[in-house]
């Protein structure tokens, strides 16, 4: 097998154009497990834990772009207060060594639909931008997940950072899993209250082929609170509202019966999560009044 080592970026596209076929290794917390047991053999490994630029984070015209390459560890310590969705989901990935290791980008890669960053990701309208030798282009990242562990990149192509605008209103996310923590989720959720814009961002994880959005329930809520008022009035939330939301997002979801548990046991707790991030972001949405 090849291992390609480039030290810069440019380097890196190039190396990719030339072997599209070569396997990128950024944490390598998914790449190793799949190469030990023997799951893939590819022709050539692309080293990219030496392309500094990758792992670094910056803000842009008040949005913040993460390389690709950035840790989890980095999301909670350096950007957790402007990031919260994210760093809140990126609380509950493995264990300390896990969240050293992985990054934001290996979560996109992978594309696992049970992968903690995308619910957060979704929620929070970010973008993934991929670039090759033929140039960069943006991909929203609600159109980035194609199918099961597969995503929008062609062969080419490699992720180099994630957009994400620092939000105006809360986040939360929720993740169930059969013990707290080192845990594939049977389930998550992730929320985001848009006031400045009037409208609610969601993420749906471990629930369907792909990570993907509740946009019924979402256009519902954002109406909801909209004809009562409730935007600005922050006044306390109707306990059917949060119902409703946690019934329609439930309708969002298409899971199936796996090791971890139930297509009917995720709807549910889909329902009863996202009722549960609702009523979390609200009374934070209250207390920020
Ligand atoms: C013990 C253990 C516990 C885990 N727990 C969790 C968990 O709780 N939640 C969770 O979501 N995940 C978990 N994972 C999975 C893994 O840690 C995450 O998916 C992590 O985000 C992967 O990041 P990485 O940098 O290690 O990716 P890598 O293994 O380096 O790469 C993952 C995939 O992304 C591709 N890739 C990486 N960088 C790029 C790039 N710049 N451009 C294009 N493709 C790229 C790789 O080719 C590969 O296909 C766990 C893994 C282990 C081993």
């Amino acid at each position: 097998m090849e291992f390609l080592q480039p030290t810069s970026w440019t380097e890196a596209v190039e190396a990719k154009a030339a072997h599209p076929g070569a396997v990128p290794v950024a944490g390598g917390t998914d790449v190793m497990v799949e190469l030990n047991f023997d799951r893939r053999r590819p022709e050539a490994l692309l080293d990219l834990t030496r392309v500094p630029e990758l792992a670094a984070w910056s803000v842009h015209d008040g949005r913040i772009r993460l390389g690709a390459a950035v840790t989890y560890a980095c999301v909670i310590d350096e950007i957790g207060d402007r990031l919260p969705g994210l760093a809140m989901a990126s609380r509950t990935v493995g264990s300390p060594q896990i969240r050293n290791r992985g990054t934001v980008g290996g979560n996109l890669g992978a594309a696992s639909p049970a992968g903690d960053a995308h619910p957060a990701l979704l929620a929070a309208d970010a973008d993934v931008e991929v670039e090759s030798v033929r140039g960069v282009r943006v991909v929203p990242v609600g159109e980035f997940y194609t199918g099961v562990k597969r995503n929008a990149l062609e062969p080419d192509e490699l992720i180099a950072g994630i957009w994400v605008t620092p939000p105006r209103g809360p986040q939360q996310f929720a993740k169930i899993g059969t013990r707290n923590a080192m845990v594939i989720s049977v389930a998550a959720f992730g929320l985001a209250l848009h006031p400045d814009r009037r409208q609610v961002g969601t993420g749906i994880g471990s629930a369907a082929p792909t990570p993907r959005r509740a946009p019924d329930a979402a256009a519902f809520l954002a109406g909801a609170l909209e004809d009562a008022g409730l935007w600005e009035s922050r006044r306390e939330l109707p306990e059917s509202l949060a119902r409703e939301f946690g019934v329609r997002v439930r309708g969002a979801a298409a899971p199936i019966d796996d090791v971890r548990g139930t297509a009917s046991y995720r709807l549910h707790a889909l329902a009863v999560m996202a009722r549960r991030t609702l009523a979390w972001a609200w009374s934070d949405y209250q207390k920020a009044a």
